[in-house]
């Protein structure tokens, strides 16, 4: 059976410009797959922004629907894991970068990037998590798996009232870690300080310019969403044998660093990335979440939003480093 529903597309000019409106779609025109979702919360990412603004690393073809988040019911399934009605959600993947994604009423994806939603969760708590949650809680997960202990000392998050970034703090701080943030937005200290941050750095004080190779170490571990200066001061500045981990790019994609943090401080540079993260990480990682790594989702969804208001406020928003916290869009 095919249903009609509204999408969020984004169109290529000729003139190279990229055009944006809601629109009326049907599921006949989803990419094959195997289970249809009715989509009720999605949720806005940086990545969603580029992918809206024809930015062509993220998404190659156009027209195009962006979100690289959906949760809802499954409308139709041919894989016998998924049963209509289940409540289910598919953050990362191809989602929303090449593949038709959650602004919009319905999804159609492989079985495979499916995830049912764990008992302890949500559909909406979901997406307060969403891929900002999930990739968060992966760099937690990475950082701990290196050696990272609350008794160790301090951690930073750079970028930290972000999506990424607020959780990052959250789940630090739930784990018990003194957790210091690195924050562009002096304005938004409480906010982060109900989180459970103890501490404030300024863009300014993140950033040191000097030739130094190595500044005094400070930091037990840090989570980076921002890449660029503020990661390579970041890692001057941890400690002998920290741990810091790398999801981002919003300040640069390009790191000027030298080797001297590794060979004189042993410190641990860990790559994170929660789009192609295998299923048997993801779903134990989804059910921490769900459960004693569960953290007070409230304060962190500062807005939630219709398709219209995400077109008209909110992509502009969190490209203007902007965005507080996570952004849920109700479908
Ligand atoms: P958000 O836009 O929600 O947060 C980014 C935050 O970074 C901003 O709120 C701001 O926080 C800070 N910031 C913005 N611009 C700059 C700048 N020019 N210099 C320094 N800091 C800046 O993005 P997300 O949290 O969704 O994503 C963060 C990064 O992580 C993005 O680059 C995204 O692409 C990446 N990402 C990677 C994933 C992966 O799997 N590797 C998955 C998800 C995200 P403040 O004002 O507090 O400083």
């Amino acid at each position: 059976m095919s249903h009609t529903f509204t999408a969020l597309r984004i169109t290529e000019n000729a003139d190279k410009t990229f055009t944006r409106q809601l629109v009326t779609r049907n599921t006949d025109e989803l990419p094959a797959g195997d289970v249809l979702i009715k989509v009720v919360y999605s949720s806005l990412n940086y990545k969603d922004a580029l992918s809206a603004t024809g930015h062509k690393g993220v998404t190659r073809n156009y027209p195009h629907t962006p979100g690289i988040d959906a949760a809802g019911h499954v409308a139709e399934s041919n894989d016998s894991r998924f049963a209509i009605g289940d409540a289910v959600f598919v953050t990362g993947y191809d989602l929303g970068m090449n593949t038709a994604g959650g602004f919009a009423g319905y999804i159609r994806v492989p079985a495979d990037w499916v995830v049912k939603l764990p008992s302890g969760l949500t559909l909406q708590e979901s997406m307060i998590y969403g891929t900002a949650g999930f990739t968060a809680a992966l760099s937690v997960y990475k950082l701990q798996h290196a050696g990272l202990k609350p008794e160790k000392g301090e951690v930073l998050v750079t970028g930290a009232t972000g999506g990424v970034g607020s959780i990052g703090v959250a789940l630090l701080a739930k784990l018990g870690y003194q957790v210091i943030a690195g924050t562009g937005k002096s304005s938004a200290h409480d906010f982060l300080k109900q989180l459970g941050a103890t501490g404030f750095l300024s863009r300014e004080e993140l950033v040191d310019m000097s030739s130094r190779p190595l500044l005094k170490g400070r930091w037990a571990g840090v989570l980076d969403t921002v890449g660029g200066d503020i990661l390579v001061t970041a890692l001057k500045s941890t400690k002998y044998w920290g741990h810091v981990s790398c999801c981002g790019l919003v300040a640069s994609p390009t790191l000027n660093a030298s080797v001297y943090p590794f060979i004189l401080r042993g410190v641990d540079l860990l790559g994170v990335d929660s789009v192609e993260c295998p299923m048997d990480a993801r779903l134990i990682l989804w059910q921490r979440m769900a459960s004693d790594w569960k953290i007070d989702l409230a304060p962190l969804m500062t807005t939630e939003c219709s398709l219209a208001e995400l077109n008209d406020v909110y992509i502009d928003k969190i490209l203007q480093g902007q965005a507080l916290g996570r952004i849920v869009v109700k479908i």
